[in-house]
This record gives structure tokens, sequence and C-alpha cells, in this order.
């Protein structure tokens, strides 16, 4: 007899035509051991926690057992990768185990990701490690504390083999939530083989999963292209805004309902500085915080030459509905920008003057090494008249000089101000330092340090007594300046 009650999956997208995937079951692992369940979530997609916790659960969230109703399948889609095109990419180390609909009524994909090869893993072995795995689940949730959209960590599972990359490495399998798995590549797949029947069936399923609205308009991939313009606007002004840097911004990489997806090298600023990279393969900074807004744009624009057949049959026409449907971008990225700096340093509507108010912060604190998290922390403080913000600049008159124009520009707000800079300035981001910290203990089998993590920056605007530590940049002897996937 099991524990408690199984998923009830159902399977859309193995629904479609062949062609979109390839159906073959998760690879086995030797002995699988839950790391991690994500309990809250687990209610929240209205999955039993108690099975999923049980030995059958396990060996589901591990591969081992594809319950009934389940249809597992690997998903084809192509990409540019670092800016070069690759037409073949496809799920090469994961497996959709199928969809369910929430209490709510949403669908989400339910995804194991290190389930073994696939016939898109090309050299890859299809297997993930403990430390990544952790990695992914540790900042998805940290994301998802922030209120950004992002793909969510369900469950962590030990294989109890191991993976091979430098070196012999704990293997583990990460099962992830997606509001679904469609990508910019999905799209890309199909346009570099001129299948326009496949393109027609993606933009109908991105449309009832993340469109609904777009079905009604005179055109609906224009008006999915739209959508998805907006959505990645906002999403990458939300990443800025917390001091998040992807690190492998590739076009397979960019989901078409707008979450983060796919945390590879990815990391948070600590001192801020536009320029920073830490992944280790992005040589050419190509990834770069700053370089953001820029690339998610380039990645949309690459949606839309896929959609351009659907749009008009005049390709002319159809490129220029297209570019006036992209152009809305930069103006929501900028504004969606300016408008969560301007919370970040309590100011509830812009005024004339504010943007160079805002730069002037951004370069002072570039310039003197400031800790990007704890700068906008602190102003709270600062606004309520407590100075230790100033500390954080190398040199701290840099902090004063910007200092008294920000509180002149504060007498014009209502009260209040403290308290909601804290609503938007998390005092806890998932720090390199710490993170690297949890990830090592965990591999020698010690999980305090991780949960003890994952407890803080999924809670990361409150202030949690005795988690000090957590709150605090790097000493210099504690710096990453580099981080692998
Ligand atoms: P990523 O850099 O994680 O976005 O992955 C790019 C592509 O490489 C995707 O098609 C992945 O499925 C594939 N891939 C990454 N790691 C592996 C692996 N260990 N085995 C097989 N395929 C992989
Ligand atoms: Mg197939
Ligand atoms: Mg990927």
């Amino acid at each position: 007899a099991e524990a408690g009650t199984r998923p009830r999956f159902d399977n859309s997208y193995a629904r479609l035509p062949e062609r979109l995937f390839a159906r073959l079951p998760p690879t086995p692992v030797s002995e699988p051991r839950l790391l991690r369940l994500n309990t809250a979530l687990a209610e929240t997609l209205g999955l039993d926690p108690a099975w999923l916790a049980s030995p059958a659960g396990v060996a589901m969230l591990a591969g081992n057992l594809v319950p009934p109703g389940a249809e597992p399948i690997a998903q084809a889609y192509a990409g540019h990768q670092f800016g070069q095109f690759n037409p073949a990419l496809g799920d090469g180390r994961a497996i959709l185990l199928g969809e369910v609909v929430t209490p709510a009524g949403e669908r989400r994909d339910i995804q194991l990701k290190g389930s073994g090869p696939t016939p898109f893993s090309r050299r890859g072995d299809g297997r993930a490690a403990v430390g990544p795995v952790l990695r992914e689940y540790i900042i998805s949730e940290a994301m998802a504390g922030f209120g950004i959209p992002t793909t969510r960590a369900l469950a962590a599972v030990a294989t109890g083999d191991f993976v091979f990359r430098e070196e012999a490495l704990p293997g583990a399998v990460l099962t992830r939530v997606a509001a679904s798995h469609l990508r910019v590549g999905t799209f890309q797949y199909f346009a570099a083989r001129r299948d326009q029947d496949a393109l027609r069936v993606l933009v109908d399923v991105a449309i009832a999963r993340h469109d609904p609205a777009a079905a009604e308009a005179p055109k609906p991939a224009l008006a999915l292209l739209a959508g998805v313009a907006a959505r990645q606007a906002d999403l990458v002004a939300q990443w800025m805004l917390v001091g998040f840097i992807h690190g492998v911004m590739n076009t397979d990489n960019c989901s078409i309902s707008g979450e983060t997806i796919d945390y590879g090298p990815c990391a948070f600023l600590d001192a801020y500085h536009p320029e920073t990279v830490f992944s280790s393969i992005d040589v050419q900074g190509r990834y770069a915080y700053a370089n953001q807004p820029g690339i998610a744009h380039w990645n949309v624009a690459r949606l839309a030459e896929c959609l351009l057949p659907l749009i008009d049959e005049n390709e002319d026409a159809a490129v220029a509905q297209a570019q006036e449907a992209l152009a809305g971008y930069a103006a929501r990225f900028g504004t969606a920008w300016r408008d969560g700096l301007l919370r970040k340093v309590g100011l509830t509507a812009a005024r004339d003057g504010d943007e160079g108010l805002l730069q002037d912060l951004l370069s002072r604190m570039a310039a003197n090494e400031a800790d990007f998290t704890l700068t906008f922390r602190r102003l709270a403080e600062a606004a309520e008249g407590d100075d230790d913000v100033r500390a954080l600049f190398a040199d701290p008159e840099a902090f004063d000089g910007w200092a008294t124009g920000w509180r002149a520009r504060l007498a014009h707000e209502p009260p209040g101000r403290a308290a909601a800079m804290r609503l938007v300035n998390p005092a806890y981001i998932p720090r390199n330092h710490l993170v690297e910290e949890a990830l090592a203990a965990a591999v020698q089998d010690d999980l305090h340090p991780f949960e003890n993590l994952l407890a803080v920056v999924s809670r990361p605007f409150d202030t949690q007594p005795g988690r000090e530590r957590y709150a605090l940049p790097p000493r210099p002897d504690e710096r990453v300046t580099a981080t692998f996937c």
C-alpha cells in the first residue's frame, strides 16, 4: 500500500505532433534518497507531500518510477548559444513527466532534470551533480521569495551514482516546476526546419498557456510576440533591481512564459559594478550585468524572426509589424527599471531630476565598491536618520555627497518611506560565498548550511534576528569571483 495520493498528470504537450519531442522514460538511478522536498510548493500545486516523500514518491522524483498518467517526453528545441545558432539542442538531460493542473486552475510542467540521456544529449551524460542541483534549488526559491517570476524547485533527490566532470561527483535529480518549458529556442527549432505547421501549433500552445487574450487579437502571433517582449522587459528589470546576473542568456534559456529559467553559473552582485561577470564560460562578458536588457531584447528579436511567416504573408509587412511589436520593449524596460529604482530609494512617483539622482547614486556605488544589496537596505535606515550606509562606500563622503540631495527630495514624499523601502530592498540574497559554503557541506552530506540559507533567502525582506551573518558581504578572503555550471 502507498502513503497518500499520487499526482494526476494531464499531458497536453505529449498530445501534440510527435516531431515536437521524443518519448522516453527517465533512466533509473541506483539509490534514490530525498535531499529536499518543497512541501509548501507541493501544496500549492495540489500534490500530496506525504506521497512525494514516500518510497514511491521518491522513486518518481528520481526517475525510477513513472506513475500511471505520466507520459515522459524530452522536448525539442534549438538556440543561439553566446550568439551562435545551434539548430538542434533539446532536453539533453531533462524529462517532462507531464503537467498538473493546480487547485487554482493553473497548468504547470513537472520536469526531472538530470534524469539520464535522451536523443538530444549529444555528447552529454544526461546527468546532474548534487552541487548544481542544490544551487538551482536555492537560487530559484530565492527568486520566488523576491516575487520574481521563476521556475520552481519541487524536490532534489540524490541518485547514489557518480557523475564524471573534472572529478567524480555525487549525482542528483532536480524536479523543476514551470508555467511551461516553451523557449525562444523551441520556435527556432521549427523555424530552422521551415515547419510552419509546427510553429502554428506552438503559437496556439503558448497563447493558451501564457497569453489567452492574444487569441482574440487580429494577429495572434503578433500579440504573442508583444506579450513575450513585455514579460522579458519586466523580468530583466526585476533581475537588475536585485543585482541578479543570469549568466547564460542563450535563446534556449529565454522562456516564453517570462519566468527565469536555467540556473547555471548565475550569481548576485556583491559590490555594484555594471560590467560584472561571474560565469567562467562567459569570457567575452556577453552576459554581464548591464548587458542583460539588450540581450533579452535581442533574444525576443530572434523569436520575431521565427514568427514572421505567421504574421503576414508579405515579408516586408511582417517585418514592419514585428518591429512595431518589439519597439515597446525599450520603453517598457526603462519604465520598470526607473520605477523600481525610485521605489528602492523611497520615492513614490518620478519628478524632474530623479533620473540624475538615481544615476548619480549608481555611479558613486560603482566607484566606491559599495555592496548593492546592503546599500539599498540600509537606505531604509538612512531614511530614518541612521548613517550606517555610508560605511559601505570606500569613501564615505561619496555617499554624503549624494545623500544631501536625496534627503531634500525625500522631504516631498509621504511618511512611511523606510517601511516601504524594506518591502522592495531585500536584506538577504543568496550570496555567492554562502551558496558555495552550503553546497560544499551538502556534498559532504551535511545539509544544515543549505537548509539554513534556504530558510533565510525564502523570506528575503524580513529582518531575521540571529541571521546577521547572512546579510553581510563576503570578507575579501571569502569573495567568489567565478561560477561554473
Ligand atoms: P544549458 O547550457 O544548461 O542551457 O544547456 C544547453 C544544452 O545542453 C541543452 O540542450 C541541455 O539539455 C544540454 N546539456 C547540458 N548538460 C547536459 C548533460 N550533462 N547531458 C546532456 N545534455 C546536456
Ligand atoms: Mg518525436
Ligand atoms: Mg538550458
